[in-house]
Order: C-alpha cells, then sequence, then structure tokens
C-alpha cells in the first residue's frame, strides 16, 4: 500500500495500480485531499507489482496466440484484489444494505460503458469501491470473473488507467456530501438536472469595456435565478441539444 488515508464510516475506494506514485500529487490536492482530511473518503492506493511472486516482480507478459504488445498477468491482479476484500468466497457472501456488503469492482477500459453524471451518482451509493487500473495491452481477460462493471473516460485510448481512475475517482468525491462546500452549487453544475451550467462571472464588473450582465447586479435574486434557468437552457440547446431531447 503506497498511499493511505483512512477514517472509519466513509466511502472506501480501493485503487490496483503499477504506477502508485501517480496519484500522490492528484489525491493530495484539491477536494479529494480535503475530503480525506474531513473523513468523508478512505482512499488506499495498491500497488499491485508487490504481489508479484515473480523475483523480478513482473507484472506482464507475451500474449498468448502471439501478436504485439503485453498483457497484465492475472495472479498479481488477483492477489492485489484479494488483499482488499474483491474476491468473493461465495456470491452474497457480504450482508446487503450494510456497510460491509460487498465491494464493487470497476476496471477502467476504453471498451467500457462510458463515464457519465448519471453512473457517477449511481457509484456514490458504494460504500467500497476497487478500481483496476490497466495497462499495455490491457488486462488477462479472466480478470472480468471479478470484475462488476467496466467504465471508459472516453472513445479515445490513454497509455493506462491511472488517469481515468482519477477521473472517475474526482468526479465521485465531488458528490459526497460535506465534500464541495455549497452543495447548491453542484445541483446547478451542467449535467445534473439534464442542462449545462449558466455563464458566471465575478469582479469588476466592468474590463477593458466588457460588462457582466446587468441583471446580476440587481440584487432581485428572483429575477437573477430567473436568468440563471434562462441561459442553462439557452446554452443548453445552442451546445448540447441531444441533452434535452433526453
Ligand atoms: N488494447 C486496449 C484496447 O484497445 O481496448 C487498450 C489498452 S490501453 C493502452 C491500457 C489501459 O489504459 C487499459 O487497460 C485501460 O485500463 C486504460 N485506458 C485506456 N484508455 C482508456 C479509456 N478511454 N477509458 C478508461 N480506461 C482507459
Amino acid at each position: 500500500m503506497f498511499l493511505s488515508i483512512t477514517c472509519a464510516l466513509c466511502m472506501k475506494i480501493d485503487i490496483l495500480t503499477i504506477f502508485p506514485r501517480m496519484f500522490v500529487g492528484p489525491f493530495a490536492e484539491s477536494l479529494i485531499g480535503r475530503a480525506s482530511q474531513k473523513k468523508i473518503l478512505n482512499i488506499d492506493i495498491i500497488n499491485i507489482r508487490s504481489f508479484s511472486k515473480d523475483k523480478h516482480k513482473k507484472v506482464d507478459d507475451k500474449p498468448f496466440g502471439g501478436g504485439v504488445g503485453m498483457v497484465m498477468k492475472l495472479e498479481p491482479l488477483y492477489y492485489a484484489l484479494r488483499s482488499v476484500g474483491g474476491v468473493r468466497r461465495k456470491r452474497n457472501s457480504y450482508k446487503k444494505n450494510s456497510i460491509y456488503r460487498r465491494p464493487y469492482i470497476v476496471y477502467m477500459s476504453p471498451q467500457g460503458k462510458t463515464l457519465d453524471n448519471e453512473i457517477v451518482k449511481s457509484f456514490t451509493k458504494f460504500r467500497h469501491l476497487i478500481i483496476i487500473c490497466g495497462h499495455y495491452e490491457g488486462v488477462d481477460e479472466r480478470v472480468m470473473n471479478y470484475v462488476d462493471e467496466e467504465i471508459s473516460i472516453g472513445d479515445y485510448v490513454l497509455t493506462g488507467g491511472e488517469i481515468p481512475a482519477m477521473v472517475l475517482t474526482d468526479a465521485i468525491v465531488r458528490m459526497l456530501p460535506g465534500v464541495v462546500k455549497e452543495r447548491d452549487s453542484i445541483k446547478n453544475d451542467s449535467f445534473y438536472d439534464g442542462l449545462l451550467d449558466y455563464p458566471h462571472y465575478t469582479r469588476p464588473a466592468v474590463f477593458r469595456g466588457q460588462k457582466v450582465p446587468e441583471i446580476l447586479l440587481s440584487g432581485n435574486h428572483r429575477k437573477i435565478d430567473e436568468w440563471c434557468a434562462k441561459e442553462a437552457y439557452k446554452r443548453t440547446k445552442e451546445r448540447r441539444p441531444d441533452l434535452l431531447k433526453k
């Protein structure tokens, strides 16, 4: 375990990776760092390599059947998963609907379901999430016997699952109660209610002749709310009409 931030009654996320140091900066700063300090979140970064039985700590091998590239081996991944309770002895051996219910296991993969706000919302209900980061040509397919869901962050291929795992973790953590100070700001965010966010402005009210919309300086909160709703709708219609159809 490279990085461990613990707390008793909070969401637990275990990330299995061969590059644990990639997480140090992003997870120490920003909302994730704050959520860990506030004991809302408990993140462990697990180094898959330390579960390799190979004397050189190898975690990859050539693909059966030939072909280019390497494949992440099954055994180190299996033992890493087992170390965080990700291997079920018997299905349903964890008490359902309690904090002890079984961990939900996600493999970051370009072949998975594309991440969106609905998936993020649904993931906030898990008490324990295990995220597997792949590398090389991907993982030995037999790992899928332990995986509940494959998640992609878009139709392009990255070198590894670490950045996708950070994206997923960050999006989940933002939605956990107590992480973002003003809860309403999440509800106004793009996609939360199917619309894009409205435009934002701050001081100064005029910069090099560029003015802030008059209504925002009026102090009339009812009118300001109406303006925000109208702008959110207008933006969505212009930029993402597909969201309105949904
Ligand atoms: N050969 C694989 C394919 O074409 O589906 C791509 C392997 S990629 C080079 C290595 C790892 O990066 C994957 O196993 C996955 O964990 C991660 N990865 C790459 N692109 C991703 C994406 N768009 N979303 C989520 N994970 C991704």
